[in-house]
């Protein structure tokens, strides 16, 4: 059996909650499951995650949990008739003052007041995902005044972007930092953070969670024009977080359609020369929210984002409200699968000749060397305490899979976004020192995953339970149950 090196995000909405079809996205593949705070209220998060804990012990699988905050997104205030339509050429402005129940199809009320001092004549401005767009004509102390470019229906609290990015709004909420305390009290594994500016924005939501009490992973969701258009800041952004969310939704309203396909391989290959995983998000089975078959060019979509190295896809709206959420992940795991076959994935030739930073860095780069050209190896065993080792050693392309042997349940948890890393539940305090070794193969050897005269490389520390202290590498041969020794 092959297994499927890339993840799969789901994210947990209405659709979800009919009966049985949380344990069927189990079972067709999901990793990681998406609270959306959003959308839905602190205890049907809570209820959702007890379930998807439940029901993954059941069936033996490590999900992990990843929390994102709804963030600063700027919306509109609401219409009398509760939607409107706009004509293309017709003026249409955004007011500070205006009664925020009584929009109409000339005028809307906007609570941000930063609307109009971030923006300028001739500025455009996306709303409901870029299905809207306006020029401003004239900008005064209290509205903007427009032209509809692109006209369409415009309905209650829809976003507002700008085209090349600019409406600053802080990136951490009241909201956000009430939910980060719900992320603590959930125990997520990961808290994705919204529209992030700089690594400021990332600091403080790590000091955030900090006070929470969370030691989830911090994902920066790379979904502003800034975020992207100066190499510094995206380094800056990805180097402060612990992983990185292509957020092709709002980054593609801000930077245009054209530019996004280019702009994603290169936050890909950042995030991963900078040791963070990477989740690549939006729209990549847009069509399956109504049909139970994707679409050609979604097939591509997602098999492209596999051959770019991304560790994981993630569905929205498929799996949230979609009418096909269990096809959807079957659907995106066979498409996985396929593109995994591609020659190109097989090897790396990364870093050669590059200096590394730390020792367990070292071992885990040292050990993909040897996997990737050393014929006879079938598994590589990181003995983990937080998984940093599986993720560095998956930073570089292999077929051989990486088994996160992990005692913490975080930790087991959280790999599971990880591309090309498995998880087994393995405490080595529990064997004797010279026997872990044996422990671990026979793990692998029980579940079918290796077999007698097959090699293996085990990575460990000298202490167990230490993060960064993996500083050993043996390359180990199966041996018959009967066998003495190994190695
Ligand atoms: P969202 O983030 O779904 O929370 O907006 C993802 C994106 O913008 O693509
Ligand atoms: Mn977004």
């Amino acid at each position: 059996m092959t297994l499927r090196r890339t993840k799969i995000v789901a994210t947990m909405g209405p659709a979800c909650d009919q009966p049985g079809v949380l344990e069927q996205l189990i079972l067709a593949g999901m990793n990681v499951a998406r609270l959306n705070f959003s959308h839905g209220t602190a205890d049907e998060h809570r209820q959702r995650a007890v379930r998807i804990r439940e029901l993954a012990g059941k069936h033996g699988r490590h999900i992990a949990l990843l929390g994102d905050l709804q963030g600063p997104k700027i919306r509109i205030a609401r219409f009398t008739e509760g939607q409107v339509e706009l004509k293309t050429g017709a003026a249409f402005s955004f007011s500070l003052s205006h009664p925020k129940d009584a929009g109409t199809a000339e005028r809307v009320c906007i609570d941000y007041p930063g609307l109009v001092t971030d923006c300028n004549v001739n500025d455009e401005l996306l709303l409901d995902d870029g299905r809207v767009v306006l020029r401003v004509e004239e900008v005064t102390p209290d509205s903007l005044e427009c032209r509809v470019l692109v006209g369409g229906v415009l309905s209650n609290h829809k976003g507002i972007n700008k085209r090349g990015g600019g409406l600053t709004a802080p990136a951490l909420t009241d909201k956000d930092r009430e939910d980060i305390r719900l992320a603590a009290e959930l125990e997520l594994e990961y808290i994705a953070v919204s529209f992030p500016r700089d690594a400021a924005d990332m600091q403080l939501a790590r000091q955030l969670r900090d006070e929470a009490g969370s030691d989830a992973w911090l994902v920066a969701k790379i979904e502003r024009a800034e975020a992207v258009m100066n190499d510094e800041v995206l380094a800056g952004l990805i180097e402060a977080s612990d992983a990185v969310m292509v957020a092709r939704g709002d980054l593609a309203v801000e930077i245009g359609d054209a530019e996004l396909v280019g702009i994603q391989k290169k936050i890909i290959a950042a995030s991963r020369r900078h040791n963070k995983a990477v989740i690549t998000a939006t729209q990549m089975m847009e069509s399956m929210i109504s049909s139970p078959m994707p679409t050609r060019a979604e097939v591509s979509d997602v098999a492209n984002a596999v051959l770019d190295n991304t560790d994981a896809v993630m569905l929205s709206a498929e799996t949230a409200a979609g009418h096909y959420p269990v096809e959807a992940v079957a659907a995106m795991a066979r498409i996985c699968l396929g593109a995994e076959r591609s020659p190109s994935l097989r090897s790396s030739s990364h870093r050669i000749g590059r200096e590394f930073a730390r020792q367990d860095e070292s071992i885990a780069l040292a050990t993909m060397y040897i996997a990737n050209h050393f014929p006879g190896v079938k598994a590589i065993i990181a003995l983990t305490e937080s998984g940093h080792t599986p993720l560095v050693m998956t930073r570089i392309r292999s077929t051989i899979p990486v088994f996160a042997f992990a005692s913490s349940r975080a930790t087991q948890a959280r790999v599971a976004l990880f591309r090309g890393v498995e998880t087994i539940a393995f405490d080595p305090s529990c064997h004797a020192e010279s026997q872990v070794s044996t422990a671990a193969i026979d793990t692998l050897v029980s579940q079918g995953s290796v077999q007698e005269g097959d090699w293996v490389i085990l990575t460990q520390g000298d202490t167990h339970h230490c993060v960064g202290c993996t500083n050993t590498m043996k390359v180990l041969q199966v041996q018959s149950k009967d066998g003495s020794c190994q190695g």
